[in-house]
C-alpha cells in the first residue's frame, strides 16, 4: 500500500520534470526562432504553441494535483508525435517532390527530439515506452529513409549529422531500454522484498499471527475514534505441559492455539501473540457488557475440545474495559490484572476487569 504510493509519487514529480524541462527547450527554440526567423513560418510556430501548450498543462497540472497522471503522460507523449511527426514528414515529402533540399530546410530540432525521447525512456514508466518507440519511429524513420536514398545530401555535414543522430544515437535506445528493464526489475525485486519482510517482521515465526509489533501496526490503522477492548488469554499450567511432552509438542499447542483462535469470528478484531504462551485479542467497538460474554466464549472455544498429544488444556482470560485505542497499553494493564485474578481464583475461566482488582493485585504481588 505504502510502495504503491511511493511509486505513484516518483511518477507524479518525474511527469512534472518533464513538463518543466519540455516547456524551457520549447521556449528557447520558440524566443530564438522568433528572433532569427528561418525560412519557414512553422518553425517558430511550433516551438511557441508547444511552450503554450506545455505551460497550460503545467498550470493545469499545478492546480489539479490529483487529476490522472496517466492521463496526463498520454497527452504529452501524443502531443509530442503530434506536432513532431507531421511537420518531420512535411520536410522529408517537400524535398522529395524536388520543392527543396532536406539537409538545408529541416529546423535544428534533432537534438530537441532527441532529448524529449531519452528523458521519456529514462523517467516514464514501463507501460509508456511502447509511445515512445513510436514517436522515434515516425520522425526518425522518414528521415533516414530519405538521406539512404539520396546520398548527395547525406554526404553533407548536416547530412551525416541528422543520420548520426537518428541513426547510431537512436540505437541508444536499444541500450538504454535492457538497462531500463533491468532496473525496473531490480526495483520490483526490491519492492516485493520489502513489502515481505514487512509482512514477516509483523509476524510471529511460530504461530504465523501478529507479533507485538504487527499487532500495534494494526492498533495504528484504527480510525479516529475506534474504540476498543483487550482479551489477555494465558494457557494453565504450561510449563507442565512442556516438562511432561516435551516442547515439541508444547509449540504444537501454541500453534493449534492459534489457528483456534482464527477460526472465531467477530466483526472487527484481531489477534496477536503477545508473548510465551499469553495470546491477546483486541475488539474493535465492541458493544458495552458484552465483553464477559465474549471473554468465556473464547475461553470456553479454546479449552472444550482436547489438543493432540495432550489431551485437556485450560486457559485462563483476562478482560480489559473499553477505551479508545490510545488507550492501549492502560488496557492491556487491565487485562493483565484480571488475568492474574483468574489465575488466583483456580484458572480455567474468565474475569472481567474492575477497580477492586488493583488493590488485589498490588497485595498479593
Ligand atoms: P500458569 O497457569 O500460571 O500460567 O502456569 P504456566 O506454567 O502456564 O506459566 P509460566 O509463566 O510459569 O510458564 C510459561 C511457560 O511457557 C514457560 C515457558 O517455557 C513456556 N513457553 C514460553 N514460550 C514458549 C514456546 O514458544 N514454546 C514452548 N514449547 N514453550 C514456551
Ligand atoms: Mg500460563
Ligand atoms: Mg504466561
Amino acid at each position: 500500500m505504502m510502495i504503491h504510493d511511493d511509486e505513484k509519487k516518483i511518477t507524479v514529480s518525474a511527469v512534472y520534470r518533464l513538463l518543466i524541462g519540455a516547456f524551457i527547450t520549447s521556449t528557447a527554440f520558440a524566443i530564438f526562432f522568433n528572433i532569427y526567423p528561418t525560412a519557414h513560418i512553422i518553425d517558430s510556430i511550433i516551438p511557441s504553441i508547444d511552450a503554450i501548450v506545455l505551460l497550460t498543462v503545467l498550470i493545469y497540472y499545478h492546480y489539479n494535483p490529483h487529476s490522472d497522471i496517466n492521463k496526463v503522460i498520454i497527452f504529452y507523449i501524443l502531443f509530442f508525435i503530434i506536432t513532431f511527426s507531421p511537420a518531420t514528414i512535411y520536410y522529408v515529402w517537400m524535398a522529395w517532390n524536388n520543392e527543396w533540399r532536406f539537409v538545408d530546410e529541416y529546423p535544428p530540432v534533432s537534438g530537441l527530439i532527441m532529448a524529449v525521447i531519452m528523458l521519456g525512456i529514462i523517467m516514464l514508466p514501463k507501460q509508456y515506452k511502447r509511445y515512445i518507440v513510436l514517436m522515434w519511429a515516425s520522425i526518425s524513420l522518414p528521415i533516414i529513409t530519405y538521406l539512404l536514398s539520396h546520398p548527395d545530401e547525406l554526404q553533407t555535414p548536416r547530412g551525416y549529422e541528422l543520420i548520426g543522430t537518428f541513426g547510431p544515437a537512436s540505437l541508444l535506445l536499444y541500450v538504454v531500454f535492457p538497462y531500463q528493464k533491468s532496473i525496473n526489475r531490480h526495483m520490483n525485486k526490491v519492492t516485493g522484498d520489502l513489502r515481505r519482510y514487512e509482512l514477516e517482521a509483523g509476524r510471529d515465526y511460530l504461530t504465523d499471527i501478529y507479533n507485538r509489533r504487527g499487532l500495534s501496526l494494526w492498533l495504528g490503522q484504527l480510525k479516529h475514534d475506534d474504540n476498543i477492548g483487550v482479551l489477555l488469554i494465558d494457557v494453565d499450567h504450561f510449563k507442565q505441559i512442556n516438562d511432561r511432552h516435551g516442547h515439541s509438542i508444547g509449540d504444537r499447542i501454541l500453534v493449534e492455539l492459534a489457528s483456534r483462535l482464527r477460526t472465531i469470528y467477530f466483526e472487527k478484531h484481531t489477534i496477536a501473540r503477545w508473548g510465551g504462551e499469553e495470546f491477546a485479542v483486541i475488539l474493535v467497538n465492541p458493544k458495552t457488557n458484552t465483553l464477559p460474554f465474549i471473554g468465556s466464549m473464547f475461553q470456553h472455544t479454546l479449552s472444550a475440545l482436547p489438543y493432540k498429544a495432550v489431551g485437556k488444556v485450560t486457559i485462563s482470560v483476562g478482560i480489559s474495559t473499553i477505551a479508545h485505542h490510545e488507550d492501549f497499553c492502560k488496557l492491556i494493564e487491565q487485562a493483565d490484572k484480571a488475568l492474574y485474578s483468574a489465575k488466583n481464583n483456580g484458572r480455567d475461566q474468565s474475569v472481567m476487569y474492575n477497580d477492586s482488582l488493583t488493590e488485589h493485585h498490588s497485595q498479593a504481588s
